[in-house]
């Protein structure tokens, strides 16, 4: 009961004396020491107004949904919280839209922006917070570039209303430059060979080279020249501009950093790989399931269409009436048991069998019980037969046993026993027995099948007319 009143009570105690301890020193560190005259104007605003660049990653954007994106939004987040007031982002269409916003008084702050003198009028501008030198980027297999002035009858492409183009053409005077709306518009005509270079920063052209798939483009020196950015704050704004100051001033190294890499990092090659990974892996996925489907749907309809045929050619090798194998089956059970006897010389013989009057039992009984007649036979053929020897219906009332490895002689004790067995087999028809007749003979060498078959048949009918119920052996 103690320890759990000690844990219950200790454990939100320790979190809010951590709490305690941790915030003073958070809000010390985030709040900026301002004067009067700073804190007194921001407190006249509910918000600070802020233009940016729609199209300059990886430094800003304004995304789909209107929101500033980029390592430009990272840092207005972070200043903004370091004065404790709210920054709000007023859309623009474009870059030049965004200096026309700060002249009309539409915006106090441009996120980034150099020093230049035909801005002087209506911006001021910061201490710079990033500094990266130009870069120039052509087609692979250009000369390597620190200087510009041996290029000059060359023509280079720049993004339009960037301050960097004045700084360049300050530089330069003699350069020719293509304005274009977009860095990527840039990079495109290097590649097409429009131009021979796109000037801009070294993250910028990574970045655009990478995201809309620019190949055939490579970074072929950096300049002298150094884009240094700074906050641009109205002109009319000095406090502002303080303000912006002195929160760059304490923005630490390990923040600065922390943001740079966060966009600067390979981590945009890499979301763009995951997502090719994932596109890769999702097709061979569905590649795999649809191979497995047709794998398995094949394998199915393979098993069904051998049962299927296993079928079929039990049933065509059978007897309808009586299930015994049928005319079909004895042929080729004649054929297999023929190479047998060419191959080993054992001895084969064939009994034919014929039932005696059976018309006279139709046309007594019916057809119906005429065909109990014949399955009974079938049974009792197929149960006194010997292990090897094979009996099936030839057609009609007449029935073929295949005896391998038996002489004539055997073949003739079979038939016999098998008549016998016959005459002494009640069929159940009133006071009337039923017999049969049987020609036997053997295979012999250099004959056809036929041969033999016509032998038998030809036994049978000298059986048949010496009186029926009988064996005669050809
Ligand atoms: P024999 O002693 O000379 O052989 O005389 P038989 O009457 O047996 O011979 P015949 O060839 O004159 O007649 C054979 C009869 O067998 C005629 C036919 O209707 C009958 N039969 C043939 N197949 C079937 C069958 O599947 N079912 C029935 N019920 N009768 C059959
Ligand atoms: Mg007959
Ligand atoms: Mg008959």
């Amino acid at each position: 009961m103690f320890s759990w009143m000690k844990q219950s009570i200790l454990k939100p105690l320790l979190v809010i004396m951590l709490l305690a301890a941790v915030f003073p020193v958070l809000g010390a560190e985030q709040r900026l020491s301002l004067t009067n005259a700073e804190q007194k104007w921001l407190a006249s605003v509910d918000v600070i107004r802020l233009c940016s660049d729609p199209d300059w990653m990886p430094y800003e954007a304004i995304g789909e949904a209107g929101q500033h994106t980029g390592i430009m939004s990272d840092f207005h987040e972070l200043w903004s919280q370091m004065m404790d007031k709210p920054v709000k982002l007023e859309p623009t269409v474009s870059w030049e839209q965004a200096l026309q916003f700060m002249q009309e008084n539409k915006c106090d702050v441009l996120s980034s922006a150099q020093d230049v003198p035909s801005r002087r009028h209506y911006l001021s501008v910061t201490r710079p917070f990033i500094n990266y030198p130009f870069a120039v980027a052509t087609q692979p297999g250009q000369q390597f570039i620190i200087n510009l002035l041996p290029l000059m009858d060359k023509s280079f492409a720049m993004v339009k209303g960037y301050a960097a183009v004045e700084l360049i053409r300050a530089q330069y005077p003699d350069i020719r430059l293509m304005l274009v709306d977009s860095a990527k518009v840039g990079l495109k005509l290097v590649e097409k060979g429009r131009v021979y270079g796109f000037i801009d920063t070294v993250p910028s052209i990574n970045y655009q080279t990478l995201k809309h798939g620019i190949s055939h483009i490579k970074i072929s020196g950096v300049l002298e020249q150094h884009y240094a950015m700074s906050v641009g704050v109205r002109h009319d704004l000095p406090q502002l501009l303080s303000i912006y100051n002195k929160a760059i001033a304490e923005t630490h190294e390990e923040e600065r950093q922390r943001i740079l890499n966060n966009w600067l990092s390979l981590e945009f090659d890499y979301k763009v790989d995951m997502t090719l990974v994932w596109q890769v892996l999702a097709v061979l996925a569905l590649l795999t399931s649809l191979f497995l489907y047709h794998y398995f749907t094949v394998r199915r309809a393979n098993r069904e269409l051998q049962q299927a045929n296993r079928q079929l050619e039990h049933v065509s090798q059978r007897d309808h009436l009586t299930g015994m194998p049928n005319r079909l089956f004895l042929q080729q059970a004649f054929e297999a048991e023929l190479q047998r006897y060419q191959r080993y010389g054992h001895s084969f013989s064939l009994l034919m069998m014929d039932i005696d009057h059976f018309k006279r039992i139709n046309d007594a009984f019916g057809h119906v019980v005429g065909d109990e007649i014949l399955k009974t036979m079938a049974n009792l053929l197929l149960e006194n037969v010997r292990g090897i020897d094979i009996a099936g219906r030839w057609g009609g009332e007449e029935f073929l046993i295949l005896c391998p490895e038996t002489d004539l002689q055997g073949a003739w004790n079979l038939a016999e026993q098998l008549r016998k067995l016959i005459g002494q087999t009640e069929f159940g028809l009133d006071n009337m027995n039923i017999t049969a007749s049987f020609g036997v003979t053997d295979f012999r060498d250099d004959e056809m099948i036929e041969d033999c078959i016509k032998r038998a048949d030809q036994a049978l009918y000298r059986a048949k007319h010496s009186g029926r119920d009988q064996t005669i052996s050809y």
